[in-house]
């Protein structure tokens, strides 16, 4: 199945994709429709993840062994959880061909910076990606093509990098429908500390608190969910090894972000304590101010207060309208 471009040559020839799960499958999707890889190669651990990606139509091959799935790929993309990459780039090294470009979509970018860069071989362009897109599902079938659409892909390419090839990786998601930033990989991580790292830790804490409860409170906590639990659940039930690898990945600037956290926390619960309504007020009018700024900037999704659909169109429907992810 050779995929034609929508007009003239595609901007890769052939595009291996490592990992083949939310991000992987929605990438493969959009690449091929909009006509951006002449063939898509996969890899996947399982076989049983190789046999549903083919199933589904996602990638003209799949293979389990990732150097097999690089070979003659002008374009590499690393789609597993990060801890996996320092292995994978070594067992791809050998196999990538010279001129190709090695990209990622990892939420962390200095330990990915660390983990690859060094494995590569000369003549080989890499630059790191992470497109600020996703929702709490995983595995092939989780994909979509319009996952990437009005979002943000931001780019950290480590000094030296070919420009020509940062602009090449640019294209590629400007063709999915994503927005570019170029950014320090420093301020990367910092950032999405706390727009997503943080909120991730919030959420599988509190659901954690929940689970602590007497099971009669516990039951409770289900019913009535709808009372704001729900969105934290939603959050807290994202891929455990992908977040396992985000935390320990960019520890630092998580634990920065969950000292301030716990500080500002003392001091709204001081504030409930001491009944100090103004503060309050003030606190959650200034607050809902950020909420407008997020909403302005076409970023906020939007908020159906009827449960999902759960048939499968509805879900990918949903998980557009939430992003709840990063
Ligand atoms: P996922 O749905 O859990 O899928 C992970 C995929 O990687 C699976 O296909 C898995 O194969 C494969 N895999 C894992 N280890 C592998 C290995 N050693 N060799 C080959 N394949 C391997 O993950 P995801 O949510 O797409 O996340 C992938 C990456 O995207 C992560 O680095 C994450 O930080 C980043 N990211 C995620 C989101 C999000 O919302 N989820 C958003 C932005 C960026 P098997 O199924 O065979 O195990």
């Amino acid at each position: 199945m050779t995929r034609q471009a929508k007009a003239g040559r595609p901007l890769f020839d052939r595009v291996a994709i490592i990992g083949m799960g939310l991000i992987g499958s929605s990438l493969a999707l959009a690449l091929a429709r909009n006509g951006l890889a002449g063939a898509i190669t996969g890899c996947a651990r399982s076989e049983a993840t190789c046999a549903k990606a083919q199933e589904l139509g996602l990638v003209d091959s799949m293979h389990q062994d990732p150097a097999a799935a690089v070979g003659g790929a002008d374009l590499v993309i690393l789609a597993t959880p990060v801890g996996a990459y320092e292995e994978l780039a070594r067992t791809i090294a050998p196999a990538l061909q010279a001129g190709a470009i090695v990209t990622d979509v990892g939420s962390v970018k200095q330990a990915v910076i660390r983990d690859v860069g060094p494995q590569l071989p000369e003549g080989v362009h890499f630059v790191p990606g992470h497109p600020v897109a996703g929702t709490e599902r995983s595995g092939p079938e989780a994909g979509f093509a319009e996952l990437f659409e009005d979002r943000w892909c931001i780019l950290t390419p480590p000094p030296g990098t070919a420009a020509a090839a940062v602009d090449k990786v640019a294209d590629m998601w400007r063709g999915c429908g994503s927005l570019i930033e170029v950014m320090d990989p420093l301020h990367h991580d910092k950032v999405l500390a706390i727009t997503s790292h943080l909120p991730h830790a919030i959420a599988y804490t509190i659901v954690g608190t929940a689970m602590g409860l007497e099971q009669s409170e516990r039951a409770e906590v289900i019913k009535f969910s709808a009372g704001g639990f729900r969105d934290f659940t939603r959050i807290a039930g994202s891929d455990p090894v992908m977040w396992r690898d985000v935390f320990l990945n960019n520890r630092e600037a998580v634990l920065e972000m969950l000292q301030r956290f716990t500080e500002d926390l003392t001091a709204l619960q001081r504030a409930i304590r001491w009944g100090e309504g103004a503060t309050l007020e003030d606190w959650f009018r200034r607050t809902r101010e950020i909420r407008s700024g997020v909403v302005e900037a076409h970023q906020a999704g939007s908020f159906d207060p009827r449960e999902a659909d759960p048939t499968p169109s509805g879900a990918a429907a949903q998980d557009k309208a939430d992003h709840p992810e990063e």
